[in-house]
């Protein structure tokens, strides 16, 4: 007989990881391994044969990390989209022969819900606007009607893209948004009362949606007139996340929702949970973010949108689990409370 715990595989672009979630749902670390290429950005093809590499190891490591054995496991979740076509392959596949193998329920989830659910079960938050940012996605989301709804979004690239290619081009190889972060940090620590005078940047919000490609040619150029590293990193900083901030805060008048939930592994940034909080503070609203092992990409998540979507009756037959590349944060139903 198989156990009750929902094992998640997630493989949408950088990270192969295996997640669970126990009978109640509860969340387990995952065991996961990102590729990091020395020079240039994610080949998709290059990192779903780290995928296929890693994918056995990590399901041994994360079995014994939990004193589990396969026969524990009762259904098996993965990242049907969106993402890069060849690493939700490589997902799609190690599911699907876990779920034969073992003879257990296959669910196909949504990343980007996957990155609401997880952070509602972490910060018990109940009914907020997600502000999701992370390398491909930025994305201002919230429920309504039984879907979450896009409400705003990037034009151009996902906001953490935008800052590991402007790290990228001047040197720093992937993931370079820990590095901007830290430089950003020593231009304050030796500027405690910085100013944006002649390190401006273009402030990319249209309405709702939000633009990140001009200020990343911007901050280029910026750094090509000879202006400081560490200031343009601190300048970046400052304009690209006061704009999510603001789109959040239109979010939160239009819907009439009172909590913001950050999620994606931007928001393991600290200068924007901060920014998020003050905003939230003036609107007496609040502000969460779940631990950054649950921001960044993580089969946790998908292990708990899979449990989620099983308990309300839903499972994948073989025959849909194909993948989509281009699923939409709209598309999924969203039949639990
Ligand atoms: P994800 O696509 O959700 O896995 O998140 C990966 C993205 O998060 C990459 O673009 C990283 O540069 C970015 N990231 C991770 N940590 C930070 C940080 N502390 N500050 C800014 N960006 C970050
Ligand atoms: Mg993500």
């Amino acid at each position: 007989m198989a156990g009750d715990w929902v094992l998640g595989i997630e493989s949408t672009a950088h990270t192969f990881s295996f997640g669970l979630v126990d009978a109640n749902g509860k969340a387990r670390p995952s065991s996961s391994d990102t590729l990091r290429p020395t020079q240039g950005g994610i080949h998709p093809r290059e990192a779903a044969d780290h995928h296929v590499e890693f994918s056995s190891a990590l399901l041994k490591n994360i079995l014994e990390d939990n004193d589990l054995q396969s026969s524990d496991i009762g259904a098996i979740a993965y990242s049907q989209g969106p993402g890069m076509g060849a690493c939700l392959r490589t997902g799609a596949a190690a599911a699907r022969s876990i779920s034969t193998h073992l003879n257990i329920p296959l669910i196909g989830v949504n990343h980007c819900v996957a990155h609401i659910e997880i952070g509602r079960e972490q910060c018990g938050c109940d009914d907020p606007v997600l502000l999701y940012v992370s390398g491909g996605n930025t994305q201002v989301i919230a429920r309504l009607d039984g879907r979450y709804r896009v409400l705003g979004e990037t034009l151009d690239i996902g906001i953490g893209n935008m800052l590991d290619k402007f790290a990228r081009n001047h040197g720093i190889p992937f993931p370079g948004g820990p590095v901007i972060e830290k430089r950003a940090l020593s231009w304050l620590e030796s500027n405690p009362n910085p100013s944006l005078d002649g390190l401006e940047l273009p402030y990319a919000v249209h309405g709702m949606d939000l633009a990140f490609s001009g200020l990343m040619s911007a901050a280029n150029k910026l750094v090509r007139e000879g202006k400081p590293f560490e200031a343009v990193c601190w300048s970046l900083q400052e304009h690209a996340f006061a704009a999510c901030i603001e789109v959040a805060e239109r979010a939160l008048a239009h819907t009439g929702k009172t909590e913001v939930l950050l999620g994606g592994g931007v928001a393991c940034n600290q200068r924007l949970r901060d920014m998020s909080t003050i905003m939230c503070e003036e609107r007496e609203a609040s502000s969460h973010c779940p631990p950054r092992m649950y921001c960044i990409d993580n089969g946790t998540m998908i292990a708990r949108l899979g449990w989620l979507e099983i308990k309300h009756g839903r499972s994948t037959s073989l025959g849909q689990s194909g993948i989509d590349q281009e699923m939409r944060t709209d598309q999924t139903p969203v039949s639990w409370p």
